[in-house]
């Protein structure tokens, strides 16, 4: 009988969005009337591990949020999207991350991000949540603290990190992950290199496999990925879809990723096939509500799965 493969642990944050449209961004001081309020859960952590419970895994979620309306809210919502949410907490003195968006009639938006209860989720909370069970693949993003990278990549397990949104990290990390996937933004952030062509993509790769990460997966929207470690350098493509709403294609890239890595895929077909995933989530509007299933994403994979 074959073993059972541990579900893929996700550790990051978990928000309420709170979305407004307006026609145009009040000045400040300004009262502007808006037309509509909608509200959505989101924040990476808990995009990513809805992406994989949609392709049929049911990842192990780690994150906290308060005990407010919107946190209880979030657990629900992800557990009925089919998330293991035993290990989200809900803490009585801190409140839910969340996301403030105006978006105008022209399609422009500002956002305030308030992390709350994200804040906490520290190396001591996962330590004694990661001594539960067992599990072989972790992603991550940096939403959360970096301290909690850190600690997880010292296990020696599976450490995929979306290194988003950017910010300076110690060598140590780069040392310790097997997978870094960061977007063109993310990219430039990091390694000071724009990726825009193949040259510079190689080039920006090249600075975190310098630093230490096994596998290099620059994002490049529409134009696919580029994947690079030891042995290859491939550009893999994506397909060409109608986009209507970029929201979580990153998101979708990255749960996906995980997921079939922990699979046992190869590095070259999990990548191809979060690209597929990434792409049909440009195809809905909203973050989670867009995120890809396994026979849909199945239906655009011919030869893949
Ligand atoms: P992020 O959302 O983090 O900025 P990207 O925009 O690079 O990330 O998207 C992640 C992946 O999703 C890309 O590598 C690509 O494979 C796929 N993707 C994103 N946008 C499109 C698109 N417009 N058409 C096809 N595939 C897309």
């Amino acid at each position: 009988m074959a073993a059972v493969v541990p579900e893929v642990v996700v550790i990051g944050s978990a928000n309420m969005d709170l979305v407004t449209r307006a026609p145009r961004f009040p000045l400040p001081g300004e009262t502007v009337l808006g037309s509509k309020f909608t509200t959505f859960t989101g924040g990476k952590g808990a995009n990513q591990a809805c992406a994989i419970a949609k392709l049929g895994g049911r990842p192990r979620f780690i994150g906290k949020v308060g005990n407010d309306s919107f946190g209880l809210q979030i657990i629900s919502s992800l557990r009925q999207i089919g998330v293991d949410t035993a290990n989200v907490f809900a803490e009585q003195d801190l409140v839910t991350g969340t996301a403030m968006i105006t978006v105008t009639d022209s399609g422009e938006n500002t956002i305030v991000v308030a992390g709350g209860a994200n804040a906490r989720v520290d190396p001591d909370f996962v330590n004694e949540r990661l001594s539960k069970f067992e599990f072989n693949t972790v992603l991550m993003q940096l939403e959360t603290p970096v301290s909690t990278v850190q600690e997880i990549i010292r296990k020696k397990k599976l450490a995929i990190l979306n290194p988003a949104p950017a910010s300076d990290l110690p060598d140590e990390i780069y040392h310790g992950l097997d997978w870094i996937t960061p977007n063109e933004t993310e990219t430039h952030r990091l390694t000071g290199v724009r990726p825009i062509d193949t040259e510079s993509c190689r080039k920006a790769a090249a600075w975190f496999l310098q630093h230490g990460v096994k596998n290099v997966v620059i994002t490049l929207g529409a134009k696919g990925s580029f994947l690079v470690n030891s042995q290859i350098e491939i550009h893999c493509p994506t397909i060409e879809v109608k986009t209507i709403d970029t929201t979580a294609a990153g998101d979708a890239f990255n749960g996906a990723l995980a997921q079939f890595l922990n699979e046992g895929r190869d590095g070259q077909n999990a990548v191809m096939l979060a690209n597929r995933a990434g792409a049909l989530a440009t195809t809905k509007l909203g973050a989670q509500a867009s995120l890809p299933s396994r026979d849909e994403l199945r239906a655009v994979s011919s030869g893949l799965f």
